[in-house]
Formats: structure tokens, C-alpha cells, sequence
């Protein structure tokens, strides 16, 4: 689905971010991985080089606009193009409103709306004078409605990337570049990882198809929106949570 594509992943050394790639890798795109630890990146690398395609790691923080530079130069550089951005990069902050300081507010906001944007920004102006292009954001249902185990930085990050996935949308069509987010329920990864045993059952008795997602399946509605498959769709927040929010 992605034969002779070139993509840019951000946040893939583990969780959603990895199975995209991996699921990337295995449709055909080479690949520049971004995310903050490099050793994982260069394992990553070397799954993807042993199926047969390219892939280099860019190790940097998204709140820092300097990594898009980088993240693009080096597509550049190895690629001349870039087909696909996934921005996936993300972190979560469950800390309740009156006890959150200023600077963990800011720090989601950094890497979840502003990454978002440093990267998108650099990219969209690569595939605008390089006739288009795919861009996934990876938001979250905690875009779209409340929950008791969600938080308000978190929330309002992705209730802003689906608000620059729409804009972007509209603004970049007459480029050709189409705009995308994925929404998911709870999934199975590190940012999930410290949910005790009953916190667990508990949110998988809440969804109706009656577990929490796999970051695979993450990967698969990705990979659907970055490729042609999905060459009408634009400016969608696209849901894949099991049935636990629907619209
Ligand atoms: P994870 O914690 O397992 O992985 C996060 C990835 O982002 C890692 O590769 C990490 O290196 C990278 N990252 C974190 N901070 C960064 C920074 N400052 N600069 C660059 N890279 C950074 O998380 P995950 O569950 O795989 O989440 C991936 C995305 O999916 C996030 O955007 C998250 O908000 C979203 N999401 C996750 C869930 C879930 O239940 N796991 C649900 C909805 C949405």
C-alpha cells in the first residue's frame, strides 16, 4: 500500500509509533523514525533494514523546533521527498487540574500541539512545492469528550490537533496534501503501562467490543489514511476505540 513511499514517523522507537513503522516498512516506505531515545531507534532501524527497506533515525524532542529541521533535512537528504508525515508523538499527564502546575501544562501542550505543528509546518511546505501529500495526526478519543480517567492538558493537545488537522486540511488541499487524525481508545503500550491489573479490566469492561485496542491496530487505520486507498479522505478525526465513544 505504501510501494516507493517515503515517510516520517514521529514517536516510533516503541508503542503505536513502532507498529506504524514496522506496518509501514511492511507495505513498501522507507523510512525516517523520529523520537527521544536512540538506542531504540537503531533497533527500530534494524527490523525495518531486515525487511528490505531503508530507514534512519532522528533522535530529538518535537518541543524543540530545531528536530522538525533536522527530521526534514534528513528525509531530504536520504529521500528527496517525503510522502507521509505521521506525527505521533505524544505524551500523557493524568495529574487533576487544581494540582497540575504550569509547567506540566506547558510540557503537553509542547510536545503534543506544538511538536505537532513545528513538524507539520516544515513538512506541509516540502509536499506543497513537492506536489502533495499525506499527513496522519495521532490524536485521541481525549479530543472529542471526557473521561474520568483522562486529563485536561491531554484533552485539549488533541482537541487542538484536530483543530489544525481540519485547517490544514482545507488550506493545503489545492496542494494536493491530504490531512488526517486517528482518534484511539485506550491501548495496550508504555503510556498505559502503569494501569493496575483492575484498572485495566475495569476500562476493558467499559468498551463495548470488551478489551482495549493493540497498537497494531492503530497502525492498520493509519496506514489505510496515509495511503492512496484513502485518496478522498481529508480533514477526518477518525475513531478506532472498540465502540467506547461513538459519533
Ligand atoms: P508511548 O509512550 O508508548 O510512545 C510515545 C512515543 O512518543 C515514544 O516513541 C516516545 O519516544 C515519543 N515521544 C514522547 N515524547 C517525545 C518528545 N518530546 N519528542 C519526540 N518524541 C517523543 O505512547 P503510545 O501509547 O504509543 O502513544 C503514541 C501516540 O498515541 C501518542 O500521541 C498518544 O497520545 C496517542 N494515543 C495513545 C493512546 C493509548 O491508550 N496508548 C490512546 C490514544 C492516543
Amino acid at each position: 500500500m505504501l510501494s516507493e513511499k517515503k515517510a516520517i514517523i514521529t514517536g516510533a522507537s516503541r508503542g503505536i509509533g513502532k507498529a506504524i513503522a514496522l506496518l509501514f516498512a511492511e507495505n513498501g516506505a522507507d523510512l525516517i523514525v523520529g523520537g527521544t531515545n536512540a538506542s531504540l531507534l537503531d533497533a527500530l532501524c534494524d527490523e525495518v533494514h531486515a525487511m528490505g527497506r531503508q530507514c534512519f533515525p532522528c533522535a530529538g524532542d518535537v518541543a524543540d523546533p530545531e528536530t522538525a529541521v533536522r527530521l526534514v533535512a534528513l528525509a531530504e537528504e536520504q529521500f528527496q521527498k517525503i510522502d507521509v508525515l505521521v506525527n505521533n508523538a505524544g505524551i500523557n499527564d493524568r495529574t487533576p487540574t487544581l494540582e497540575l502546575t504550569h509547567e506540566a501544562w506547558k510540557r503537553v501542550l509542547d510536545i503534543n500541539l506544538n511538536g505537532t505543528f513545528y513538524v507539520s509546518q516544515a513538512v506541509l511546505k516540502h509536499m506543497a512545492a513537492h506536489g502533495g501529500g499525506s499527513i496522519v495526526n495521532m490524536s485521541s478519543t481525549a479530543s472529542k469528550t471526557a473521561k474520568s480517567n483522562a486529563a485536561v492538558s491531554y484533552g485539549a493537545s488533541k482537541a487542538a490537533v484536530n483543530a489544525m488537522t481540519r485547517q490544514w486540511a482545507l488550506e493545503f488541499a489545492p496542494y494536493q496534501i491530504r490531512v488526517n487524525a486517528v482518534c484511539p481508545g485506550p491501548v495496550l503500550t508504555d503510556m498505559s503501562s502503569q494501569w493496575t491489573e483492575e484498572y485495566r479490566s475495569n476500562v476493558a469492561k467499559s468498551i463495548p467490543l470488551g478489551r482495549v485496542g493493540a497498537p497494531e491496530e492503530v497502525a492498520a487505520l493509519t496506514l489505510f489514511l496515509a495511503s492512496d486507498q484513502a485518496s478522498f479522505i481529508t480533514g477526518q478525526t477518525i475513531n478506532v476505540n472498540g465502540g467506547s465513544y461513538m459519533e
